[in-house]
């Protein structure tokens, strides 16, 4: 099968096309797996970390990517929950222990086994891709395979941060960066909150209009004070001046919430600007996001359908991913970007 894959780690500002599009044998499913043959994969900011090594793939060459749709090809022994040419999607959780206090509470995205599609197993910028039949979505019928792929991570990973936010219909809320999980989440609260204001922050004016014609009442700069204090925000940025500013902009008792696996580090030195008083005084919290439980990929699909949410993309052949990738990087970003594999 063709594949692209990343077989060392590198700086995207020295290597503009890290990955390379190679041959790999046909995946064969073991007990309980099944093999996939691939229409689209989403393209995600974590591949972005996977590539520079702030959280890297646990073997080299990897397959990157933990948003793919495509059609069951074959089934392994004791596999029994899927037949051929049925749609599916995988998303970030490969697996986890299932043993666990975490994996026995519905938290298995905390698990210590916890392993990632397209980072610790072969992913989804490939034709084919062998998984665990338990670690697999049916995807709803209303949605095409492009329109389904972001929503496995980004509108996952988003829903997931809302319920960690908290917040409740009427309450307002603060999105700082405004690509692929963030727009899905402005388009669910205001289908689920309609009393809920919603503010964006993003440092280009193409996603400040973008937020505003998708239904932000307000869209400014990082930095820029909002004209009413938040009850919570959720991050999606890889910096921290965004985390200083949004922690500014909290009501008494607001909550942050970072959705990000890793932070770069080019400003970090903001943090010895905490001051006590404005960023965190007056019961003001911050919490990470990490990683999906298979129950929120679950949940917001069926969501997405009902609404429905579907994800503004763009598509991209499987042998552009760089391309794709480098646009990512350089904040060229409006909705989410697919990869068109078969
Ligand atoms: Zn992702
Ligand atoms: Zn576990």
């Amino acid at each position: 099968m063709k594949a692209m894959v990343l077989e060392n780690i590198c700086r995207l500002d020295e290597n503009a096309r890290p990955l390379r599009m190679i041959t790999l044998p046909d995946p064969v499913p073991g007990k309980g797996e099944i093999v996939l043959k691939l229409s689209v994969c989403g393209v995600c900011h974590t591949e972005l970390d996977e590539i520079e090594g702030r959280t890297p793939p646990t073997v080299l060459p990897m397959v990157l990517g933990h948003q793919a749709v495509g059609r069951v090809a074959a089934i392994g022994l004791d596999a029994n929950r899927f037949t051929k040419g049925d749609r599916v999607g995988v998303a970030w959780i490969f697996s986890a222990c299932g043993s666990c206090d975490f994996c026995r509470t519905g938290r298995e995205n905390l698990c210590s086994e916890f392993l990632a599609t397209g980072r610790d197993a072969n992913g989804g910028y490939a034709e084919y891709m062998r998984v665990s039949e338990d670690f697999v979505y049916a995807i709803p019928d209303s949605l095409e395979d492009a329109e389904a792929a972001p929503l496995l991570c980004a509108g996952a990973i988003g829903y997931r941060s809302m319920r960690l936010a908290g917040v409740s219909n009427g309450q307002h809320l603060g999105l700082t960066g405004f690509g692929a999980s963030a727009h899905l989440v402005l388009k669910m609260v205001t289908h689920r909150y309609p009393e809920s204001k919603v503010f964006v922050f993003a440092r280009s004016k193409k996603e400040r209009e973008f937020a505003r014609h998708l239904g932000a009442c307000w869209a400014g700069n990082i930095g820029e004070p909002p004209p009413e204090p938040l009850d919570a925000v959720i991050d999606t940025t890889p910096a921290w001046k965004p985390v200083m500013e949004a922690l500014k902009c909290l009501r008494p008792g607001g909550r942050l919430v970072i959705n990000a696996i890793r932070k770069e580090s080019r400003d970090s030195d903001l943090l010895m600007q905490l001051d006590y008083p404005a960023h965190l005084w007056m019961e003001k919290e911050i919490k990470s996001v990490a990683n999906v439980a298979r129950q929120d990929v679950r949940e917001f699909l069926e969501i997405a359908a009902d609404i429905p949410i579907k994800p503004e993309y763009r598509e991209y052949a499987l042998e552009d991913a760089n391309t794709a990738l480098m646009e990512l990087k350089h904040g060229k970003i409006r909705g989410a970007k697919v990869l068109r594999i078969g």
